[in-house]
């Protein structure tokens, strides 16, 4: 028979990985199963300067959410890699069933987080992965020397075009408005940053090319015009980063968990409309979704479902030992 545990949480971003410690700290069985790499979005984020203790110049997101692995990890959470199909979340005993393996829990917290947004134009996929990235951390390095543009105003592109400036000849940011939505002190570091130019008013209509980009046509949402860039020939190639935000990685729960655009509702306890499953950081219905936003939602998640278990069965789960609870500071 499988593993029955307290807890399992989907997703090992900050919200799952906190929930991990805390649910681990408070002595539960819990298990956090994720299908790629720990981290969610604070993964592909090449510097992470506003989480509390976060303080070493020019540190990964990598580098943070191994520590919140770790961390995890030291106080009992399991982890494994899966990707989950499908759930069964009514009744006392929750199922999720992955490509590997189901897992069986009494309670849920869902932290699954979100995936970047498409640029939304012309021949995208074709070149997503050969031009196209949404990871500046991880594909930069590819652009050393080379033009490169970052779509988007936010806080993400404006940070990841800095970044980029390391490795890039030119970064050239298309926004869709006249001023960017980034934080002033991300701004400030942006137009003083000489490699660093702004195309405003505008969308990514197209991009073509061979084998990798070489084209991106460009359209001024006010004016119409139409520019095409296209790679000098030394070059060979263009490099396009995309930051237009996110959308969340809900659809395993659509028809059976409150939702509102495709955001998963809680409480402000985080729980969903089905007794025993929660949801935490960016997959939530929220104003604000930071990584320490979504580490706190994980934290809560867990304390919740520690006083949710308690409250339905005193006992040990069935068929499994629970571990000692450990002494709280
Ligand atoms: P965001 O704040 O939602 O910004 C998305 C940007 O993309 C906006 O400028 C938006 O334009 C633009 N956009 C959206 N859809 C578009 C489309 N279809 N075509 C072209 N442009 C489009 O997303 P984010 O920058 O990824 O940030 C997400 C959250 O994480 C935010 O709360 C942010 O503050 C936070 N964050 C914080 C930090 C930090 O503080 N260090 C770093 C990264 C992210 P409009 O402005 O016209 O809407």
């Amino acid at each position: 028979m499988h593993e029955l545990y307290d807890v399992i949480i989907l997703g090992g971003g900050p919200a799952g990985l906190t929930a991990g410690l805390y649910a681990g700290r408070g002595g539960l069985r819990a298990l956090i199963v994720e299908k790629g790499q720990d981290g969610g979005q604070i993964a592909l984020s090449s510097d992470v300067e506003n989480y509390p203790g976060q303080s070493a110049p020019g540190e990964t997101g990598v580098v943070l959410a191994e520590r919140m692995a770790e961390q995890a990890a030291r106080f009992g959470a399991h982890r494994c890699a899966d990707e989950i199909q499908a759930v069964e979340l009514s009744g006392g005993t929750k199922a999720l069933i992955g490509l590997n393996s189901t897992y069986r829990a009494r309670t849920v917290i869902i932290a699954a987080g979100a995936h970047p947004r498409p640029i939304g134009c012309e021949n995208e996929a074709q070149f997503t992965g050969r031009g196209i990235s949404f990871c500046a951390t991880c594909d930069a390095s590819f652009f050393r020397g080379l033009d490169v543009y970052v779509v988007g105003g936010g806080d993400s592109a404006a940070e990841e075009a800095l970044y980029l400036t390391r490795f890039a000849r030119k970064v050239t940011i298309i926004h869709r408005r006249d001023q960017l939505r980034a934080a002033q002190s991300i701004q400030d570091r942006v137009f003083a940053q000489p490699k660093i130019s702004v195309l405003w008013d505008s969308v990514v209509q197209s991009v073509n090319g061979g084998d990798a980009l070489e084209i991106i046509t460009v359209k001024n949402v006010k004016s119409g015009a139409l520019t095409v860039i296209q790679a000098d020939e030394s070059a060979g190639m263009l490099g396009l980063f995309a930051f237009t935000g996110y959308l969340p990685n809900s659809g395993l729960f659509q028809g059976l968990l409150e939702m509102e655009n495709g955001y998963i509702k809680t409480d402000e306890n985080m729980r969903t409309n089905i007794p025993g499953v929660y949801a935490a950081g960016d997959i939530r219905v929220k104003d604000v979704r930071q990584a320490v936003t979504a580490a706190a939602d994980g934290a809560i998640a867990a304390i919740q479902a520690e006083r949710y278990l308690g409250q339905t069965d005193k006992e040990p789960s069935a068929g499994v030992s629970r571990p000692q609870a450990r002494k709280k500071m």
